[in-house]
């Protein structure tokens, strides 16, 4: 059965990041101008103006506001750098109440020379270290896998059974899982992860963009929805299909769209968004 067709903008998120010549000024006046309802918020933007005052712009501004990113990076070769990383997490959690963002995504990270099951249980145990401070702050941490060509020094965690293994490990309300079509679209299990994630209740958040089979860039040549090869319809369906009413948050990382004009990218993606996803 294929998805319905997208109508409307009413589930429509974009990352900050997507417009990444934006500040978070010109993101929220741009979003709430062409009726995207919902943002997701990276730290660089708050950074320049502090999370206070970036709290209130998001405030009166009326948009929805799904998560931040990006926490993570726990895994270190020594314990003080695995201590740094947990404080910068505290504080990214502290940003994420600041700015009423009810998630805070979560990239966990990987170092070159330190073995994939250590950092894996160094990802797990820091997960559990943060728990507590972010349901004080009623602020759920998403576990993003990453695909595995980031193994090496951006996050051990590479599938959703990985993700969910810690979510079943940590049992909480306040941990899930961030599904980026990126990262997942080539896993065999896809379907049967979305689902076994949804009955876990863990299934926190839906990110989307293309992967480009000519890719320049593993990282900085993401494509605009329909521009590559992930079936993000049927994705899309296999998610909604377990009764996830979250937004479809476009992330796009692209040094090419970067440099184009930012306003007329807005409304590319805007169109994508309803034809392709
Ligand atoms: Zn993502």
């Amino acid at each position: 059965m294929p998805a319905l067709p997208l109508t409307n903008f009413s589930r429509l998120a974009i990352h900050t990041m997507t417009n990444k010549p934006w500040t978070l000024a010109q993101c929220i006046q741009a979003y709430t101008h062409a009726n995207v309802p919902a943002i997701t918020v990276w730290r660089n933007v708050i950074d320049p103006i502090g999370a206070p005052a970036a709290g209130k712009m998001l405030a009166d501004s009326g948009l929805t506001v799904v998560s931040l990113a990006r926490g993570g990076f726990f895994p270190a070769l020594e314990a003080s750098k695995r201590q740094e990383a947990l404080d910068d997490n505290r504080r990214a959690i502290d940003q994420a109440a600041a700015i009423g963002a009810p998630l805070l995504v979560l990239v966990c990270g990987a170092v070159p020379g330190l073995p994939l099951p250590t950092a894996r249980s160094q990802i797990r145990d820091a997960i559990g270290q943060l728990l507590p401070y972010a349901q004080s702050h009623n602020v759920k941490l998403a576990i993003e896998p990453l695909h595995p060509m980031y193994a090496a020094d951006r996050s051990a965690i590479n599938t959703l059974a990985q993700a969910r293994a810690i979510c079943e490990y940590h049992r909480s309300p306040f941990l899930g899982i961030a599904l980026d079509v990126y990262h997942t679209w080539w896993d065999p299990d896809l379907e049967k992860e979305i689902q076994l994630a949804a009955q876990q209740k863990t299934l926190l958040a839906f990110h989307i963009c293309d992967w480009r089979p000519n890719t320049r860039d593993l990282l900085n040549d993401r494509g605009l929805m329909g521009e590559g090869c992930i079936p993000l319809k049927h994705i899309r369906h296999c998610v909604e299909s377990t009764g996830f009413t979250g937004y479809h948050e476009v992330e796009i990382f692209s040094t090419e769209r970067w440099a184009s004009d930012q306003t007329q990218y807005l409304e590319q993606i805007k169109q994508a968004y309803l034809t392709y996803s």
